[in-house]
């Protein structure tokens, strides 16, 4: 079974709430840093992309496995800095998913915009 099917938000969260815990970082892992650092990992992952076309990518996806683990990584670096400013802002991440993805759906609807993207005009 894959990991992702046994593991839920609340795991995650912990594992960075123990992490931290363990460090006594707390004190760093404040709502401030924590976007700062999601948003550097953000940068990291999109580091790895530079340069590449979108078809090179996902090809070296495919072939490169030292290059896939390396994206993963990265990946998991900006996933686990959200657990933590989740943490820190004591945020119920799927609840806010869930209501954030009923606005979508609102502002998106699949009908109006079924194999096309144009970004709607701000109100
Ligand atoms: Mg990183």
């Amino acid at each position: 079974m894959h990991s992702d099917q046994k593991m839920t938000i609340h795991d995650l969260r912990q594992l960075m709430r123990e992490f931290v815990a363990e460090r006594q970082w707390g004190k760093y892992h404040n709502p401030r840093n924590l976007a700062a650092s999601v948003s550097v990992e953000a940068g990291e992952l999109l580091e790895l992309f530079q340069w590449a076309d979108n078809e090179a990518s996902v090809e070296r996806l495919k072939a490169d496995p030292a290059f896939k683990k390396a994206c993963g990584e990265e990946l998991a670096d900006v996933l686990m800095y959200l657990m933590s400013l989740a943490n820190a802002m004591e945020i119920d991440v799927a609840a806010t998913v869930h209501a954030k993805m009923a606005k979508n759906r609102k502002k998106y609807p699949a009908e109006q915009f079924k194999g096309h993207y144009q970004r709607p005009l701000p109100e």
